[in-house]
């Protein structure tokens, strides 16, 4: 079912406004809504020594911003959040006019990062306190150990195009909440939520540490070049490419790429559940999440029944370019390049003997295409071995669940997986043979929606991980270890210069008692030896 309706252009001009298309002035970059073709902002494409500039003014900043500490951040981030709500229908117009998304997605954006940012404003001073390990052996005792964590002071966060506000919010928060300066390079095809962001930064009166560049690829190497950790989402090839030019710098990073994630239905699953989960995983957002479903298998004993119900789940979405009050499931796609990808897995399936159940073609306006169902698919098929990011659900039957377990793991991904099953603990012991970095049992994107759990691929779909409680914010820290004596300090310590070979014979005995095993730590041959030796 597809319509169309006037949608609605963004409210507030941005003085920068940034995309799809380079404008006549080489120097900015319009973006185009994708479900209209029609021009809603101009921004800069900025040059490095922009990017450069930008940088050094958070670094001027970023001291005072480490040193009022986390409760003190909180009060800020707690403050922008409340931005966020107060202006939740307005940001969304705006990321609506760049995406060409369904309201209903387009609304999801602002709340889900108001989430975000109240999980870490609220917990980092907990998950930033110093630690203070007890020490490894009963020699270390005598002094006090801490781990401290302190920030990189500048974080460079870029991202994609497929949630222009949760996706800099996801990662940009979390870094500002350990006490890093963050300067974002938003996807040039939807740099305008990230504008935004920044703008309402500075209306609620916050320090000037966090920033946004906007342009292509070229500013992206520029933030490389400048700040000390990278935090990168995107396509697997520029994952790739970021990873070395962080090497050439030695400077840490974080790599959130690409993903094909299996769904497995199982015979004893709620088939009805399972096609109404699948749908919405494979079509949420018109496909474009990582974790989109864009794999399903399907034990032999329900696959009839699933492939008829989920196809006419997808069958009867909404399709169409919403206004403000929501009518529509599945928008547009964020440009024509996707629109390419998906029309071309579609065309070399079917060319290759698969079927469309539905779909399988644009939608008829703007860059949208048709939820798509396909069957009789094989593995060879680019709709199965390469990343789609669009609304195709391809379905494959399986004879059990071992099959399903190897052709799951058969990817050069590992981003996640859903496990649909009428048995929990079996769902439980599937996921932990996939390789992925998450496994939803009877669910998608559950994971997605648990800042608690680490968010990471594996495989080509990521190096490192967002989130996972503490490790949410730790990770944009350097551990720093301090070791404070205990004991009164004595002139010399036993090891120091010049040596008293009887003072070092007492400590090497004393360590081989404390950390040997057995008779080992009395048998002192070594010792002897020693002492033979100084004779
Ligand atoms: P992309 O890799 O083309 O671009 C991502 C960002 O990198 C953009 O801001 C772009 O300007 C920038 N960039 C491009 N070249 C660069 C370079 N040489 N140096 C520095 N920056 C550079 O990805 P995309 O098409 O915008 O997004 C879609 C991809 O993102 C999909 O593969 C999707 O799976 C992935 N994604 C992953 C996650 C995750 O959490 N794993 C989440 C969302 C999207």
């Amino acid at each position: 079912m597809t319509n169309t309706e006037s949608a609605p252009g963004p409210t507030r001009k941005s003085s920068a406004r940034t995309a799809t298309t380079k404008a006549a002035d080489p120097s900015s970059i319009q973006v185009r809504n994708p479900g209209t073709g029609e021009i809603v902002g101009t921004v800069p494409d900025e040059t490095a020594d922009s990017v450069a500039a930008k940088v050094r003014e958070l670094r001027l900043y970023q001291p005072e911003w480490e040193e009022i500490g986390p409760e003190g951040r909180k009060v800020l981030l707690l403050k922008f959040q409340d931005w966020l709500f107060d202006n939740t229908d307005r940001l969304a117009t705006i990321l609506q006019s760049e995406t060409g998304k369904a309201r209903v997605d387009a609304l999801i954006d602002p709340s889900f990062s108001a989430d975000v940012i109240g999980y870490y404003a609220r917990r980092a001073g907990e998950f930033l306190a110093d630690e203070h390990p007890t020490p490894h052996s009963p020699l270390a005792k005598v002094k006090r150990l801490s781990t401290v964590y302190r920030p990189y002071p500048v974080v460079g966060v870029i991202t994609p195009w497929n949630f222009p506000m949760a996706m800099p919010v996801m990662d940009a928060f979390p870094a500002l909440a350990a006490g890093a300066a963050v300067l974002l390079k938003p996807s040039e095809v939807t740099p305008l939520s990230a504008l935004e962001l920044a703008a309402g930064w500075a209306e609620i009166g916050a320090p000037p540490v966090f920033s946004v560049a906007t342009g292509a690829g070229a500013t992206g190497a520029a933030v490389i070049d400048n700040v000390d950790y990278v935090q990168f989402t995107g396509s697997t090839a520029t994952g790739r490419k970021i990873a070395v030019a962080c090497a050439e710098r030695m400077i840490p990073y974080s790599l959130e790429l690409g993903g094909k994630d299996p769904a497995i239905v199982l015979a004893d699953a709620d088939i009805d559940r399972a096609a109404h989960g699948i749908t919405f995983g494979g079509m949420f957002n018109s496909g474009q999440v990582c974790l989109s479903v864009e794999r399903v298998y399907v034990e032999a004993p329900v696959y009839d029944e699933f492939v008829a119900k989920l196809t006419a789940n997808v069958k009867a979405l909404r399709q169409g370019l919403d206004g403000r009050v929501p009518k529509y499931d599945v928008g547009a796609l964020a440009n024509e390049n996707q629109t390419a990808i998906v029309q071309r897995h579609v065309d070399e399936a079917i060319a290759a003997g698969a079927k469309a159940l539905t779909g399988g073609k644009r939608a008829g306006f703007g860059t949208a295409f048709e939820p798509t169902v396909l069957v009789d698919v094989d593995h060879t098929m680019s709709c199965i071995t390469e990343e789609t990011f669009g609304p195709t659900l391809p379905v494959i039957k399986v004879a059990d669940e071992a099959e399903a377990i190897r052709l799951a793991n058969d990817s050069i991904y590992g981003l996640s997986a859903s496990v649909w099953t009428g048995d929990k603990e079996r769902g439980a012991r599937i996921a932990r043979q996939l390789d992925v970095g998450a496994v939803n049992i009877n669910d998608v994107f559950a994971n997605l929606f648990s800042y608690a759990l680490p968010m990471g691929g594996w495989r080509l779909s990521g190096v490192g991980a967002r989130w996972g409680g503490a490790e949410g914010v730790r990770k944009y820290c350097r551990q720093q270890a301090i070791t404070t004596p205990i004991l009164p300090p004595a002139q010399k310590e036993l090891f120091w210069q010049p040596y008293s070979v009887p003072k070092i014979l007492l400590a090497v005995a004393a360590m081989r008692a404390a950390g040997a095993r057995g008779i080992r730590r009395l048998d002192l041959p070594a010792v002897l030896k020693l002492r033979g030796g100084n004779k």
